[in-house]
């Protein structure tokens, strides 16, 4: 017999995006929250943004196409 525990875990709740500081929250059932670009990279050696460097952001789909859109490849439906 396995017998559980309680446990408490954390998940996002909302997220902002780091330009122009648009916040949408999951609980509002907010369509924008699933449409955040969230990056997270570290640097790797002879990286320019630098080894073992670590490089975080979000961006709404609104700062995506204004900022992205220009240099993405769009293959619309
Ligand atoms: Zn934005």
């Amino acid at each position: 017999m396995i017998l559980l525990r309680e446990r408490t875990i954390q998940e996002p709740a909302s997220i902002i995006c780091d330009r122009c500081g648009r916040r949408s929250d999951i609980e509002s059932d907010d369509v924008e929250f699933d449409e955040y670009l969230s990056l997270n990279r570290i640097g790797g050696y002879g990286s320019i943004i630098g080894d073992g460097t670590r490089l975080q952001l979000d961006l709404c789909e609104y700062c995506i196409k204004e900022l992205l859109y220009p240099f993405a490849r769009i293959n619309e439906p």
